[in-house]
């Protein structure tokens, strides 16, 4: 078993249980996407209509499909959903459908109308306190507008983000001021055992330590056991390390999975993990659709 593996913690919280497994209506596979890079073209943030058609019609014929990505609500239901929506032959179909959104805080799904459900919240993480959230705000305003802007508004996350047309290795330059700034904040706010400051590419997140990809697939675990459904497979989309973690903790709870990583291979260099990576030819989004299509492909035949 690798090293990276084997420092995820193992065994107690499995989804799974005897009775669960007993109760359950077992499907042969469950698929589980990243959406940025993986259904949108990375950089612009066009959504890859064709890889819409093709989840579609995994929809259409009742099978459960999956989202978990670290970005906000309103940016799913604004920009991603409405493709899916326009392409359903009936409303219903989207009651398939379980969005998992701020990196595994939040989840919904629809009613059997397609009407969205509740947002039901992960168990035991902290969301950011009013406070911390107004300071942040002043400080980004104060210090770093020129590089910066607040980010989406997310309940679980502070996002400050790369303000676009801005100098790209000044921001680079602020951001590691603003990690220090904001580690300072949150030991002053006594939340540093709590919360975590994690610099990406184009933002620098705030977030509860429990946040990832890896809550973001205990979230659709719970789901599937609501629905009584016990998926015998699991196949995970990612296109970025962090989407690891997805394919991770479906592993870990005992389910057969495998990572299909559209994202450069170089990623995942020195990983050795205990189940199956397929890459693809394509990248990014252009991938995932050539993975579906092999796949439907492979069912006509
Ligand atoms: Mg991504």
């Amino acid at each position: 078993m690798s090293s990276i593996f084997e420092e995820v913690p193992t065994g107690k919280e499995a989804v799974l249980t005897s009775s669960y497994t007993e109760l359950s209506k077992v499907i042969p596979e469950m698929l589980l996407f990243d959406i940025d890079g993986v259904i949108t073209e990375p950089v612009t943030g066009e959504v890859e209509l064709e890889a819409v058609n093709e989840i579609v019609e995994i929809l259409e014929r009742g099978k459960p499909v999956a989202f978990n990505t670290g970005r906000g609500l309103n940016w799913v239901l604004r920009d991603i959903l409405p493709h899916f929506e326009a392409r359903v032959s009936n409303r219903s179909v989207i009651s398939k459908l379980c969005v998992v959104y701020q990196k595994g805080a939040f989840r919904i799904a629809f009613d059997e109308k397609g009407k969205q459900e509740k947002s039901v919240t992960a168990p035991g993480i902290a969301l950011i306190p009013n406070s911390l959230r107004e300071e942040v705000i002043q400080l980004i305003a104060a210090k770093y507008s020129e590089t910066m802007f607040p980010g989406e508004e997310k309940e679980a996350m502070l996002s400050p983000q790369f303000k676009p047309g801005a100098d790209f290795a000044q921001y680079k330059v602020d951001q590691e001021r603003l990690v220090h700034d904001l580690q300072t904040m949150l030991q002053r706010y006594g939340l540093n055992d709590q919360f975590r400051v994690d610099p990406t590419r184009i933002a620098t997140d705030v977030e509860d330590k429990h946040l990832g990809k890896a809550l973001g697939s205990r979230q659709v675990l719970t789901w599937l056991k609501e629905q009584c459904l016990h998926p015998e497979y699991f196949i995970t989309f990612g296109d970025s390390k962090s989407d690891v973690g997805m394919a991770e903790e479906i592993y870990r709870n005992g389910i057969p999975v495998e990572l299909v990583f559209v994202g450069g291979k170089e990623q995942l260099q020195g990983m050795h993990l205990p189940f199956l990576v397929s890459f693809t030819q394509a990248f990014c989004e252009k991938g995932t659709v050539e993975y579906l299509k092999s796949r439907s492909r492979e069912r006509r035949c």
